[in-house]
């Protein structure tokens, strides 16, 4: 006769009595325990793995719209949750194997160089925020290189704000004739210079957003690695002195830009 206790009960595999803590817990079943012991579960498992495994197989695959189904109302209800727990196990993920990434990105990069460059021309060339962005981390590293700074701080830190935020942020400063169909005809400038930096502090205190502003070719050419104070009009543009020595050579080619700058605002004019 089977022992009756509320703390153990009766193996139906080996048929011993044991403590109901080395039972499984399955809710379906009366008492809400495996009639098998947690170790005789195991065995069973192990010499059953193959066929179970088919047995999953062939079950997943006559309910596989059932359980895509399934799946996606989970996702649906639980989605903020799941959204939040990947990010956080990526984020671990990605720490604990960044170089491992690190190294994977680059060996693809090398690999695929003709199709890596064909991509990221062709998200510069369409996208404005793209380009703005791999401009100014750029820059920003050749900053840190330049002065044989260690980058340690990510480009989103250093910048203040998201990538979407600083677009807008250089959109409100366009002055007439600006738009991003002439991204590059005017240029992303920092207005404090980044070589104007002595220290890595100081370089990444100028990576801020806010000391990013647009600036036609010619006055940025111009204005060159010297510090010009914005006027209290930041829409307000840097004046060119035609007057003063140029302080490059390629004389011909500022003309071109400044030509080129002055018809990019005539056509605006006209077609305001
Ligand atoms: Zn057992």
């Amino acid at each position: 006769m089977a022992v009756i206790s509320y703390n153990s009960k009766n193996c139906s595999e080996c048929n011993k009595e044991k403590q109901l803590s080395e039972f499984g817990k399955h809710k379906q079943s009366k008492g809400g325990y495996y009639s098998k012991c947690k170790k005789c579960q195991k065995e069973w498992y192990n010499n059953n793995k193959i066929v179970l495994k088919e047995k999953r197989a062939v079950y997943i695959e006559k309910n596989k719209n059932k359980i895509a189904e399934k799946t996606k109302a989970y996702y649906e209800t639980n989605k903020d949750k799941i959204i939040e727990y990947g990010k956080e196990y990526s984020l671990e993920w990605y720490k604990n194997n960044k170089d491992k990434v690190k190294k994977k990105q680059k060996n693809y990069r090398e690999n695929n160089k003709q199709k890596y460059n064909a991509y990221h021309k062709k998200l510069r060339d369409t996208n404005p925020l793209h380009k703005m962005s791999m401009n100014i981390r750029n820059r920003t590293r050749k900053a840190f290189n330049r002065g044989n700074w260690n980058k340690d701080s990510s480009n989103l830190k250093m910048l203040g704000c998201d990538y979407t935020t600083a677009f807008n942020h250089l959109e409100k400063q366009f002055t007439s004739g600006m738009n991003w169909d002439n991204y590059g005809e005017w240029h992303i400038d920092h207005i404090k210079p980044l070589i104007s930096a002595n220290t890595k502090e100081e370089l990444k205190k100028l990576c801020l957003y806010t000391n990013l502003q647009p600036l036609w070719a010619i006055d940025n050419l111009i204005k060159g690695g010297k510090y010009i104070k914005p006027k209290q009009n930041p829409k307000q543009k840097l004046k060119v002195n035609p007057n003063k020595p140029n302080p490059f050579d390629k004389v011909s080619h500022l003309e071109e830009l400044l030509r080129k700058k002055e018809s990019l605002r005539a056509n605006y004019t006209e077609r305001a």
